[in-house]
């Protein structure tokens, strides 16, 4: 194995002649704040856990800074990076790393199942990324809902959407994606990250979040995919009673009688709004809603 260079990148100097040797442009439509600081780079790989057995990904790797630490604890790394103008830069500074493959793409658009079987054997792989904030939901839900098999998600995001996916009912940031987070995985709060860490700044706070995926999903549902509709359906309209909720959505097809019959056999108020639901008390709900 060759030995593998100590990562350069993670302090701001560095981070500037790179972007000054290729006259790097800041793209704020890909949700660019590059990470500047050592200790919060060694953080989150501390955090991830990985081993020299782990396969990675990486989400939008930048300029290479946090998969040069990856690099270097994992056995493999593949990075996914959108912005074309950054793949000569990140061949520069990752040319000292074996093992890292990088692809040019969107990762919305990458299946992700597939490059766990090519590239792991279809073992769980482990996700580990400083986000773009624009699609950090449909990133973790994608990565939830394709069942990828990943062991770990270690992702950086802003500090609210951290705090929405750890709380439960009767806080303002309880919704669809505190509901998905517990069903798949355990969430546990790493660390709180200023924008001075970054460059750009950004302008909100940040924090390092891991999930870690269940074996078992914490409650049994006979249909999840219509227990997310619900889900759905009842954040979306928050202030409606859930009732009318689930009534106004154009997803689902209840009538208003079967939406009370099952709102009344699962012993809830009739007036009752779906925010003060649990986890459990929708896969109760959905059950009580499935068609034979
Ligand atoms: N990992 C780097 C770091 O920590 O310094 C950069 C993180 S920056 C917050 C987000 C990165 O994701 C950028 O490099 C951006 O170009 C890339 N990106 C944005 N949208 C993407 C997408 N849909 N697919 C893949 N990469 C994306």
């Amino acid at each position: 194995m060759q030995e593998r260079q100590k990562p350069f990148l993670g302090n701001p100097r560095e981070t500037i002649a790179v972007l000054n040797k290729y006259q790097f442009t800041f793209q704020k439509k890909f949700g660019q704040n590059f990470l500047i600081d050592c200790h919060v780079l060694d953080k989150i790989i501390a955090a991830a856990e990985i081993t020299s057995e782990d396969f990675v990904v990486e989400i939008g790797p930048g300029i290479g800074t946090m998969t040069q630490y990856l690099a270097c604890a994992a056995r493999e790394v593949c990075a996914v990076e959108i912005d074309r103008s950054l793949i000569p830069i990140l061949q520069d500074t990752l040319g000292g790393y074996d093992n890292v493959t990088v692809i040019n793409e969107d990762i919305l658009k990458v299946d992700l199942a597939a490059l766990a079987r090519e590239k792991n054997q279809g073992r769980p792989i482990k996700v580990v990324a400083n986000l773009p904030y624009y699609i950090t939901t449909p990133i973790i839900m994608g990565l939830f809902e394709k069942h990828v098999p990943v062991s770990s998600i270690t992702v950086m995001v802003q500090k609210e959407v951290a705090m929405r996916m750890q709380t439960g009912p009767g806080s303002k940031d309880y919704g669809a994606l505190s509901l998905a987070v517990q069903y798949y995985a355990q969430p546990y709060l790493v660390a709180n990250v200023p924008p001075n860490c970054f460059m750009p700044r950004p302008k909100v706070g940040s924090a390092v979040i891991r999930l870690t995926l269940h074996r078992e999903p914490p409650v049994q549902v006979k249909d999840e995919e219509l227990m997310f509709r619900l889900i759905r359906a009842s954040f979306n309209q928050r202030r409606k009673t859930l009732l009318n909720g689930l009534r106004g959505d154009a997803q689902l097809d209840f009538t208003k009688e079967e939406i009370e019959a099952a709102i009344d056999s699962c012993g809830f108020a009739p007036a009752v709004r779906g925010e003060s639901l649990r986890l459990e008390d929708f896969a109760r709900l959905s059950d009580a809603l499935m068609r034979e």
